[in-house]
């Protein structure tokens, strides 16, 4: 058995062959179903009356290598160099794939597998000529984000309440007050995320409102299973007089979690925790649901539209103050190729040294979501007891980091879990380790790099 006590290096990472893991599951039953959405999509635009020819035309030959990746997958095929497609990455992943070795699609590290599969669908369209900048997600992303109409109007209100209430001036010198709003915000931001599309397209309407649903987060307190929230407030409080407090945000998915972080962001700002947060988005659609540049504008657009939020006393009062955060340049966004790499965060030092060095100057870092967890924790098949701190690796202890990990348990790995006895209760409560893949259970897990 392994020890909590063992180094990164002797940690395995999971493999898709993994027998009963969500790894193997989501190779063998969810990546075929990802690669015929986008087929479906392009088809799907492709179809529109005012398409140009030419780029109808292009359509069928993206279909048709996207079919070939699918068919790959579904054969279980070698994972081969990916082909040029101009881009200064491409050299990179292939190293990284030599450096894997001969696999395949059900029998390759999930955590490479899963981010060449993304790549290789985003080389596809860097060689076209009419679909460079298209979202092969967009839709999808749209479509979920409609159908949390109720949690946003919820949340609208939740929020201009606060601030008509002035309750952040009111009650500035009642700490217990405050430090109850801050956990409040953070669970919001927290359960935003477990609407990942990639993992939750399933749900119908009734289930998605439930899970974001205030009584909801309410109730899903006791399902974090390692919670540092409290070390994350008293690390705000010994800190309060330095000047400069930027909050990164390496975001998730867009849509309604995105929107549960820009207003994350936006009560970090109004609450003076911090001076300026900075929004991280990728660089191409990834894992389907994540923030890429154009959400951005996409989300303003939609929270804007009376055709999707009839319902607008709220939201026009608070869509011009977040608006208002972006342009004075209080929120920032920005992106670097790094998020997009098939390494996991324990190579961010030797493989993003400047990143690395911009994060370790952050007041505070915020990885939301699983594929940041799962890449800081090297997605590796640590104990549930390990330190949080010691499966970060590099990024743990003396890193100069401060980072906070907002996660629902959406994949094989999870770390933190205070004692063993903790897990037996776990394991009880949810057999066959449900509660660290179905979107239930999470953490809130914070590590100050000393
Ligand atoms: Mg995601």
């Amino acid at each position: 058995m392994p020890s909590a006590t063992m180094n990164a290096q002797e940690v395995r990472a999971i493999w898709t062959s993994d027998k009963g893991s969500m790894a193997n599951e989501t190779a063998e039953n969810r990546w075929a179903k990802i690669i015929q959405g986008t087929i479906d999509d392009i088809g799907e635009t492709a179809a529109a009356k005012d398409i140009d020819s030419q780029k109808k035309v292009e359509s069928i030959a993206i279909q048709i290598a996207l079919k070939s990746i699918k068919k790959g997958i579904e054969q279980n095929r070698p994972l081969t160099p990916l082909e040029d497609d101009g881009m200064p990455d491409i050299q990179e992943w292939n190293k990284q794939l030599a450096a894997v070795g001969q696999c395949s699609w059900t029998n390759c590290p999930w955590l490479f597998g899963e981010c060449y599969m993304y790549r290789k669908i985003q080389r596809i369209l860097n060689s076209s000529k009419y679909w460079q900048n298209y979202d092969v997600f967009k839709r999808q992303k749209d479509s979920t984000f409609v159908k949390s109409r109720v949690a946003v109007e919820e949340l609208a209100s939740r929020y201009v309440q606060i601030l008509a209430d002035t309750r952040l001036l009111q009650y500035q010198s009642k700490e217990e007050t405050k430090k109850l709003l801050f956990i409040e915000m953070t669970e919001i931001a927290l359960w935003g995320n477990a609407t990942d599309l990639s993992l939750l397209a399933n749900l119908t309407l009734e289930d998605l409102q439930n899970l974001q649903g205030r009584e909801a987060i309410q109730k899903s307190q006791r399902n974090i299973v390692d919670n540092d929230i409290d070390d994350v407030w008293s690390y705000f409080q010994r800190t309060t007089g330095q000047a400069s407090r930027q909050i990164d945000i390496v975001l998730d998915n867009a849509g309604f979690e995105f929107f549960t972080d820009v207003l994350y962001a936006a009560y970090l700002l109004d609450a003076g925790i911090s001076t300026s947060v900075r929004l991280h988005t990728k660089e191409f659609p990834w894992f389907v649901s994540d923030v890429i540049s154009s959400d951005i504008e996409s989300l303003f657009g939609h929270l804007d539209s009376s055709e999707y939020f009839p319902c607008r006393e709220n939201l026009n009062q608070l869509v011009p103050r977040l608006r208002k955060f972006f342009q004075s340049g209080a929120i920032t966004t920005t992106s670097d190729p790094f998020w997009t790499t098939p390494f996991s965060f324990h190579e961010l030092p030797s493989k993003a040294p400047t990143l690395f060095k911009e994060l370790q100057k952050s007041y505070l870092v915020i990885f939301k979501g699983d594929l940041n967890y799962r890449k800081l924790t090297r997605d590796g098949m640590w104990p549930h007891t390990t330190p949080y701190e010691e499966a970060l690796g590099p990024l743990g202890k003396q890193s100069g980091v401060k980072i906070l990990s907002l996660r629902t348990n959406k994949s094989d790995v999870c770390v933190g879990v205070p004692t063993q006895s903790k897990v037996d209760v776990l394991n009880e409560e949810a057999p066959g380790g449900a509660w660290v893949r179905n979107g239930k259970y999470a953490v809130v897990s914070f590590n100050e790099g000393r």
